[in-house]
C-alpha cells in the first residue's frame, strides 16, 4: 500500500509483439509492469544492423516475412501516435487501401470513410519489434528484465482453481521467483504455460490442426537507382496448389519472398533451402520475378526455413468458469494460426489491448479471465475457424496436385469454382466497392463472411458473374506460374 493507492504488480513473460502490446496497454498509474524475456535487449543499432545482429533465439520466426494488417495498424497508429511516428521515422511504411489497388481500379477510386482502417504496415518484423520495444521501455511504470529464462510457476489451489502467485526463472545462473498480482503469458509458440498449469491440476483444453506447409524466406535489398516494380496485374502473392508464394515489401528498401511448400512435397522441401534453387523458383513466378530480378535487387540473407506450423487454440475457461486465476495467456501462447494469413501479430495485439480494457474495468481475477475468454471468442474465433477450414482444403488440394489425381468435381463443386473464378475473383479486381468489402475481413475488421450478408456487395458480384468472359477479360489473372511437373523438371527434381 502506497498512500491510499494500491499498486498492482503485473509480470509479463515474453517481450514479443503480444508482450510489448500488453506492456503498452497495461501501463497505467497504480500499476507496475515487469516484462521478462529470455533474449538480450535490442542492440543500440539501426534497423538494418538489428535485422542481422539482434540475437532473438526466443522468436525463431523473427527473420521470416511478416506483413502487418489493418487491425494492428489502426490500433498502433490511432492509440499510440508517438510509437507510430517512430516506426515511420525508422523506415516502416503505411500502405493505404488506395496505394495498394491494382492499376485497373486506380481511376475508379475515391476515398470512402473507413479506408484508413485498411492500411498495411510494411516493415521487417525485427524493425517493428525494435521500435516497439524502445517505446514500451520508455513508458512510466514499465521495466524490462532480459536474459531471464522462465521455467515454472508458483501456485496455490483453492476449490479446484489454480491461482498463480509467481513465476520461477534463472538470471545469470541464479534462481529467482517473481511474485506479482497478475501474470501475462506472452511466451509465444513454445510456451510451457499450459503444461505448468496442467501439472498443478488445471484442465486446459487445447485444439490443434496442421497448417500443412513449411515456410522458406529470403530477404533482398533494392539496388541503388532501382525502385519497387509497378503493382501490375501479376500477383505478388498466389497459390499454385503445390506451392504458395508471397512478396513482402518492408522498410528501408528491403523486401522478402516467402515460398510455402506443402509438407508432403518432400523433394521440394529438401531443395528450397538452397539460395540458388530458391532464386530459380522465384524466377519462374511472374509476380515474384519482377522483384528478384538480379538487376533490380540482391539477396541479403540466406534462406530461412521453418516448420511445425499449426493452428492451436487453448481455453483457460471451462463451462464458463476459469480453471486458473491471475494467469492470462495471449498471442501465440493462447492462439496460433497459419502464418500465411498474416494474422498472428494482430491476434496477439487484439488480445493484449482487450486485456488492458478488462484490467481497467475490474480487479476480480475470475471476471477478468472470463471477459478475456469471451471477448477473444467474439473477436478472433470466427477467423480461427475459417483459417482451419481453409487449411484443410489446401492440404487436400496439395495431395491431389502431388498424386495427379483427376477428380471430376460435383455440380456443386463446379458452381462454387465458377463463383470464385468468374464472380468473386474478377469482381475483386474490377470493382473497388467489392474489393473494399473483401478487405474488411482480410484486415480483421469484420467477420470472414460479413460481406456475403450485404446485398449491395452481392448484387455487384452477381452482375460480374453474369457478364460474358470477354467483357471481364481484364479482370482475370495471368498464370501465376508453371504447373507442378514443369517446375520440378526445371529444378531437376
Ligand atoms: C514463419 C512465420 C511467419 C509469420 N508471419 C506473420 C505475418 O506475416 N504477420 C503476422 O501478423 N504474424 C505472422 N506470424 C505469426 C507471428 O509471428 C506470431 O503470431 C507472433 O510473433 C506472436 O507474438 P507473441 O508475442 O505471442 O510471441 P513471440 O513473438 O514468439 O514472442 C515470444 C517472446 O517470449 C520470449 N520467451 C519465450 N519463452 C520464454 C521463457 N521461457 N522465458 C522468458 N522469455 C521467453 C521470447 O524470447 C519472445 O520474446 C508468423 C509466424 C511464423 C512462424
Amino acid at each position: 500500500m502506497r498512500g491510499a493507492v494500491m499498486t498492482e504488480r503485473i509480470v509479463v513473460v515474453g517481450a514479443g509483439v503480444a508482450g510489448l502490446c500488453a506492456a503498452m496497454s497495461l501501463a497505467r498509474e497504480g500499476r507496475r509492469v515487469t516484462v521478462l524475456d529470455r533474449d538480450p535487449p535490442p542492440p543500440d543499432l539501426d534497423p538494418d544492423a538489428a535485422f542481422h545482429d539482434w540475437s532473438r533465439r526466443g522468436v525463431t520466426q523473427l527473420r521470416h516475412s511478416h506483413v502487418f494488417i489493418g487491425r494492428l495498424v489502426a490500433t498502433l497508429r490511432d492509440r499510440h501516435p508517438a510509437l507510430w511516428e517512430k516506426l515511420l521515422e525508422a523506415g516502416a511504411r503505411e500502405v493505404t487501401f488506395g496505394d495498394a489497388l491494382p492499376y485497373a481500379l486506380r481511376d475508379d477510386y475515391s476515398y470512402a470513410p473507413g479506408d484508413e482502417a485498411l492500411s498495411f504496415l510494411f516493415s521487417r518484423r525485427s524493425t517493428l519489434e525494435l521500435i516497439m520495444r524502445r517505446h514500451a521501455a520508455s513508458l512510466p511504470g514499465v521495466e524490462f528484465i532480459t536474459e531471464v529464462f522462465v521455467n515454472g510457476i508458483e501456485t496455490e489451489t483453492t476449490d479446484g482453481v489454480v491461482a498463480v502467485t509467481g513465476v520461477r526463472g534463472v538470471k545469470d545462473g541464479e534462481k529467482i521467483v517473481w511474485f506479482a498480482d497478475s501474470f501475462v503469458d506472452a511466451t509465444g509458440r513454445t510456451t510451457q504455460g499450459a503444461d505448468w498449469l496442467r501439472a498443478a491440476g488445471a484442465e486446459i483444453a487445447e485444439e490443434e490442426s496442421p497448417a500443412g506447409i513449411l515456410y522458406f524466406t529470403r530477404h533482398y535489398r533494392l539496388r541503388d537507382g532501382y525502385g519497387e516494380p509497378d503493382r501490375g496485374i501479376a500477383q505478388g502473392a498466389g497459390d499454385l496448389g503445390y506451392l504458395k508464394y508471397g512478396v513482402f515489401a518492408a522498410d528501408n528498401r528491403h523486401f522478402s519472398i516467402t515460398l510455402a511448400c506443402p509438407e508432403i512435397e518432400t523433394e521440394m522441401r529438401v531443395a528450397l533451402p538452397s539460395g540458388e534453387v530458391f532464386d530459380r523458383v522465384c524466377a519462374m513466378l511472374p509476380g515474384v520475378a519482377r522483384w528478384t530480378d538480379p538487376v533490380r535487387a540482391e539477396p541479403v540473407s540466406k534462406v530461412f526455413a521453418m516448420g511445425a506450423l499449426k493452428n492451436v487454440w487453448r481455453s483457460f475457461v471451462r463451462d464458463g468458469q476459469p480453471v486458473t486465476t491471475n494467469w492470462y495467456a495471449i498471442g501465440d501462447a493462447a492462439i496460433r494460426t497459419n502464418p500465411l494469413y498474416g494474422r498472428g501479430c494482430t491476434t496477439g495485439a487484439v488480445q493484449a489491448f482487450l486485456l488492458g480494457e478488462i484490467f481497467d474495468e475490474t480487479r476480480d481475477p475470475a471476471a477478468r479471465l472470463r471477459a478475456l475468454d469471451a471477448r477473444t471468442r467474439t473477436e478472433i474465433r470466427p477467423f480461427f475457424d475459417a483459417m482451419v477450414r481453409q487449411d484443410k482444403a489446401a492440404i487436400r488440394r496439395a495431395e491431389r496436385e502431388r498424386s495427379g489425381e483427376d477428380v471430376r468435381p460435383s455440380l456443386r463443386g463446379r458452381i462454387t469454382k465458377s463463383f470464385l473464378d468468374d464472380a468473386i475473383g474478377p469482381a475483386s479486381r474490377g470493382d473497388v466497392h467489392v474489393l473494399r468489402a473483401l478487405m474488411k475481413p482480410f484486415h480483421m475488421h469484420e467477420a470472414p463472411t460479413a460481406w456475403m450478408q450485404r446485398a449491395d456487395v452481392m448484387a455487384r458480384v452477381f452482375v460480374m458473374w453474369m457478364r460474358a468472359k470477354s467483357q471481364k477479360a481484364n479482370f482475370y489473372l495471368p498464370p501465376l506460374g508453371p504447373q507442378r511437373a514443369e517446375m520440378l523438371k526445371t529444378l531437376g527434381i
